[in-house]
């Protein structure tokens, strides 16, 4: 889950990390006065929306050379006139895709006088199961392309969970940093009250980028991008309410409640899929066979009727999904209980698309004597092979 970059300044404040005073507004009629609480001379006016790059991004049906979704003012009138400007707007970034995010919140931030852009990340590397620190010197805007042509400007190391965070592994970012005097120390504080809050929140990622150096030699947060791990949310109320749910996907905003494992994606081949390593698998299957899946959706072990019918009704509210693939192994899962809930979802929603059904497992001659027996339109399928190929046969022709 994730978090916008105000929501996640003031987390990090209460843990004693050095940000800028600020307030957040989603109405117009409140710009003024938030950003006249503010010191100046320096206001920064930034939408907030979960996706980075926003400095660089353009609203659509912008004017000519309009800015993006940071912008500086220098007084408290232009802030406001800003934030008017982009509130309510549909601003896109290299992170959102092209359909961009709408604007409802923007953040008003005391201004920084920045002497240095560096760049820092925590997060979790699943090569080694440990957290790492990522640093380097070139922060700013892109990271991604510092990445991709001069790596080896940027630094990675795990901390064993053994120790802990040390001060050593501070004054390794410090040194890689180029931080000297007051700013190292700043930063060995800082790097351990970041990876304090990284383990007692349970974050998956926390991107600081950039975390200055100001005019007057401190280190400082300015932009913050934090996700947690969803399947950790059950024990932090706090983090689980600032949980906005008009940034997600309405579909696995949906799946989500049901407790159904999906992700939405961009082809046309919806699937139902018992076990996420199945659904893998019958992902790679149906690209092998020369389409692309709209989702992946693990129905979990243990699903009921009620489950499944409205896993089958997330599907096919995707409008681009042009036919459904449903892939059982019947294990712990019944086949005739995945039956029942299809043959329920397709009487409540109606079946526009193809439907092919391949069951194997527990209860399968009675999931295929339901199916059979319902009337519906199904192309059966023998085997996992066999029920690609007629899914994209059907769609594709
Ligand atoms: P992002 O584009 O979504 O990553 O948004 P950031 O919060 O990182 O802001 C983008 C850029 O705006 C930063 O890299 C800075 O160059 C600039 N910026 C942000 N806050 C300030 C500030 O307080 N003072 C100044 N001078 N520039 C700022
Ligand atoms: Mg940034």
């Amino acid at each position: 889950m994730n978090i916008h970059e105000y929501q996640a300044k003031a987390l990090l404040r209460e843990y004693g990390a050095p940000v800028s005073d600020g307030r957040v507004v989603t109405k117009a009629e409140e710009a003024k006065t938030a950003a006249g609480e503010l010191d100046g001379p320096l206001w920064v006016v930034k939408a907030q929306i979960h996706a980075g790059g926003r400095g660089k991004g353009s609203f659509k049906e912008a004017d000519a050379g309009e800015k993006g979704g940071v912008r500086l003012a220098k007084s408290v009138e232009e802030a406001a006139e800003e934030a008017k400007k982009m509130l309510g707007r549909t601003l896109v970034t290299h992170q959102t895709g092209p359909a961009g995010k709408q604007v409802n919140r923007i953040y008003f931030e005391d201004g920084s006088d920045i002497s240095r852009e560096l760049y820092l990340a925590l997060l979790v590397d699943r090569q080694t199961s440990r957290i790492s620190f990522v640093c380097s010197t070139e922060g700013g805007m892109d990271i991604e392309e510092v990445a991709a042509s001069t790596p080896e400007k940027i630094l990675s190391f795990d901390v064993d969970p053994a120790t802990g965070y040390q001060p050593f592994h501070g004054r390794r970012v410090a040194f890689t940093l180029g931080l000297e005097g007051q700013a190292m120390k700043q930063c060995v504080k800082l790097m351990g009250i970041l990876y304090k809050a990284f383990v007692e929140k349970d974050m998956e990622q926390l991107e600081i980028n950039p975390l200055i150096v100001t005019e007057a030699g401190d280190l400082k947060v300015l932009d913050a991008k934090v996700g947690f791990d969803g399947n950790a949310l059950y024990r932090h109320q706090d983090i689980a309410s600032l949980r906005d749910e008009t940034e997600e996907d309405s579909k696995e905003l949906q799946a989500s409640k049901y407790d159904l494992n999906y992700i939405a994606l961009e082809g046309e081949i919806g699937c139902m899929v018992n076990g996420a390593g199945l659904a893998m698998a019958t992902m790679d299957i149906i690209k092998l066979k020369g389409a692309e899946p709209a989702n992946f959706l693990d129905v979990g072990g243990g699903a009921t009727k009620e489950k499944v019918t409205e896993a089958f009704k997330i599907i096919t509210s995707d409008k681009n999904v042009k036919g459904i693939l449903v892939n059982i192994f019947g294990g712990i899962m019944r086949c005739d209980v995945i039956a029942e809930g299809v043959i329920a979802a397709v009487k409540e929603v109606g079946l526009q698309v193809p439907l092919v059904v391949r069951l194997e497992g527990t209860n399968v001659e009675k999931g295929r004597e339901i199916i059979n027996q319902s009337g519906l339109d199904v192309i059966a399928a023998s085997d996992l092979n066999d029920a690609a190929e007629k899914i994209v046969k059907a769609v594709k022709g």
